[in-house]
């Protein structure tokens, strides 16, 4: 794209409207990308203002301060204080205000004006406002702030869109615009005191005007991830970067001191600037008697005590089901579409270590990817609808509660709950937590709930192994083992979520309490962009991990090859069943022998290969789903030094307890390395795993063993 062309920066609240006004004014010329090493979303795209005028417009990712609080808001920071020093500088600004949430969208709107660019306001979902029997006073909010222009608008509706247009072609046109706000925030002298030393620092560092240097001044101060953010773009030194720390803490302490809050003193000084910069001006107008709102009456049943949780549990419950049931189908015909690409591959080309390579360790790597991709549409689209029709508040508010006591987001519950079909979904879905703590937390517990590919082991080993016996008449054992298997996942979920969270450092939480945001009807074109990009991210990033994890476990299973051509080739000889036999010493007392060793380290492709696994080691056919040659031959394998049977109940229970606990799926893995953008905490994640899943078997068996039990 053209960068000569002048750069038009969109800000603004999420959901506040940005991309619809992106896409308006940009129509099909646009550009998605990453922001440089990380997984949040560039857009860039051009506008036609008129025949000999063309701008680009770049959509931010949506923000409520430039304080941040989630990865998206501190992308928006990063990017302003390069502004501040005069890189990328945009030739204006367009805010664009939610107008039937103004208070709380002028709050970064007025942020946004103390760069010194012009800043124009898209006023928003006006559509709303008017059925509403409302008016806002355009005019005389741009007075009142001293922004260039205000243009009430409907992406929506789509009007307002030429106003718009024609402000950015006056804001571009004119050689010597003036800025000027009319809006600052008066800092009581006592607090400029306290803060002084802080600024002395930074205008040492560079010779902003006093104002500007008292607001990147408050920001320090408000969190601790200011000083990161500062030092990242004045280059700061560690020796500087200590002292401004020490200095940074010894007035935020003085700041509590004064009996205010360092952490809510810009957004107190601020909302001051705005409440009186409003009060008593009339902006909003209403023109008849105000009528209950449309979002409040149905709030009215959506969050109503008891009625509230229901239709939520009722709401999770339906789109849990679909998760199940509509992605089989589609998840058989790739199953099979990838089984037929393979058996093909067969024919086509010649026996040999590279068909071997294509069919069992390419194909079949492309297979585990592709899998996925139904449960993930489907939740992405179901999680989309909650979000854009501004449900998903209501049940953050609803839950958050309860979440919030062992350290998640109201928001989490909906990524968790998907675990039990499959965790890679889910954690895609954490997106929408805005909270980078309480998000990464969601992330690392949500493969301790049961998902749907640990059934066959489940199954296979109940089936065999727990007898089919009534407990008070009513309950059967082999269902009950079923439902604790499921139990232990989530509690021991909702405990190192619990314990997790006393190990982060805590980036902050929102500063002042959120408005809910009204309902809307979500926009299929939005809607479909959006299960678009989720799709396509996973097969790209998390693809890449998968194939090369699914090509090393090809060929651990499949090397190293018989020197004759007259001995058959087995999983027994392979690396996979050398490394069986080495860990067996480690793994015997969780009662596991070597076999068992080689199905642990193949169901790192996903946990149901242990069932083939074991099929392949038994020499027996893998049937499906009932399992009959399999659980024959665990049943009668014997232990050679005691001759009593190899797998007893006790066993079973250990393997089991090991698969509810162990990390064995490598899309996990890589879909964790994808979203938290580093190796560290799905490095993190696999050993914790692995340690609750060696000591939950070794407790059990060795527990169960002490107890008599077999
Ligand atoms: P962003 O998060 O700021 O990029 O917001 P989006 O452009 O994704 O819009 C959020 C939601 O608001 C979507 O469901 C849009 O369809 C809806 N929306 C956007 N503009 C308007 C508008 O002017 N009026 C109404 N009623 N809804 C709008
Ligand atoms: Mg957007």
């Amino acid at each position: 794209m053209d960068n000569k062309m002048p750069l038009i920066a969109l800000m603004g609240n999420p959901n506040s409207g940005k991309t619809a006004i992106f896409n308006l004014l940009t129509g099909m010329h646009q550009k998605v990308s990453n922001y440089p090493g990380i997984t949040v979303e560039q857009r860039r795209g051009n506008a036609q203002l008129s025949e000999n005028c063309a701008v680009q417009i770049m959509d931010m990712p949506g923000t409520y301060s430039l304080t941040p609080e989630s990865l998206d808001e501190k992308i928006v920071a990063q990017q302003t204080l390069k502004w501040l020093n005069g890189i990328d500088r945009p030739k204006a600004i367009i805010s664009v205000v939610d107008a039937g949430n103004l208070s709380r969208n002028l709050y970064l709107t007025s942020q946004v004006m103390e760069f010194g660019i012009p800043v124009i306001i898209a006023l928003n979902m006006m559509d709303r406002v008017k059925r509403k029997n409302q008016d806002i006073d355009a005019e005389k909010l741009q007075k009142i702030l001293g922004v260039h222009s205000v243009i009430p608008m409907s992406a929506r509706e789509k009007w307002g869109i030429d106003e718009l247009q024609s402000a950015l072609l006056n804001v571009i046109n004119k050689a010597n615009i003036e800025v000027s706000s009319h809006i600052q925030m008066e800092i009581p002298e006592e607090i400029e005191r306290i803060i002084t030393p802080i600024s002395n620092f930074l205008n040492a560092k560079n010779n902003h005007d006093n104002y500007i240097t008292n607001i990147q001044t408050l920001r320090i101060i408000t969190r601790k991830s200011g000083i990161e953010l500062y030092s990242e773009s004045e280059n700061l030194n560690a020796a500087e970067i200590k002292s401004l720390t020490i200095l940074r803490d010894k007035v935020a302490h003085e700041i509590d001191e004064l009996g205010l809050n360092h952490r809510i003193l810009e957004a107190t000084l601020r909302f001051e600037m705005l409440d009186n910069a409003l009060m008593g001006n009339s902006i909003i107008n209403q023109n008849e008697i105000k009528n209950q709102s449309r979002s409040e009456r149905i709030d009215k049943i959506l969050t109503h005590k008891w009625m509230g949780p229901l239709i939520f549990i009722t709401l999770l419950y339906g789109i849990f089901q679909s998760i199940f049931t509509w992605a089989t189908i589609p998840m058989q015909y790739i199953d099979s579409g990838v089984g037929y690409l393979g058996n093909y591959c067969v024919q086509l080309f010649s026996q040999g270590i590279l068909r071997d390579l294509l069919v069992e360790g390419i194909i079949s790597g492309v297979g585990a990817i592709l899998i996925f991709l139904p449960q993930i549409l489907i939740l992405m689209f179901f999680m989309t609808i909650l979000e854009d029709t501004g449900y998903m508040a209501r049940v953050a508010f609803m839950m958050d509660k309860l979440m919030n006591k062992i350290g998640l987001h109201g928001k989490s519950v909906l990524p968790l709950m998907s675990g039990y079909a499959c965790a890679i979904p889910g954690i895609m879905a954490t997106r929408t937590i805005d909270s980078w703590k309480e998000r990464l937390i969601t992330i690392m517990v949500l493969p301790l709930m049961s998902c749907s590919a640990r059934l066959p082991v489940y199954t296979l080993m109940i089936g065999a192994f727990i007898p089919n016996k009534p407990i008070f008449g009513f309950l059967n054992l082999q269902g009950l083992t079923m439902v604790f298997m499921y139990f232990l996942g989530t509690v021991t979920a909702m405990i190192i979520a619990a314990i997790i969270s006393q190990f982060i450092e805590e980036k902050g939480k929102s500063s002042f309490v959120m408005e809910m945001p009204p309902y809307r009807m979500p926009l299929a074109i939005s809607l479909f962009r959006q299960v678009y990009t989720r799709g396509k991210l996973f097969v790209i990033n998390a693809g890449k991990i998968i194939m090369a994890i699914s090509i090393v476990l090809w060929f651990l299973a499949s090397f190293p090859k018989p020197e004759s051509n007259g001995i058959s080739f087995s999983i027994q000889n392979s690396y996979a069943g050398k490394i069986g036999h080495a860990i067996e010493p480690v793994i015997a007392p969780l009662g596991f022998d070597w076999k068992i060793g080689v199905g642990l380290i193949t169901s790192f492709a996903a946990r149901e290969v242990m069932v083939s696994t074991l099929a392949t080691l038994y020499n027996v056919e893998d049937e499906g789903d009932d399992f009959v040659g399999i659980t024959e031959a665990l049943k009668n394998e014997v232990d050679p030094l005691t001759g009593m049977p190899r797998y007893t109940p006790l066993v079973a229970l250990s393997i089991m307890v090991f698969y509810v606990y162990a990390a064995q799926c490598m899309a996990t893995f890589a879909i964790v390395k994808n979203e938290t953008n580093s190796w560290k905490w799905p490095l993190i994640m696999i050993a914790y795993m692995t340690g609750l899943a060696y000591f939950g078997s070794l407790l059990v068996y060795q527990g169960g063993q002490m107890l008599g039990l077999v």
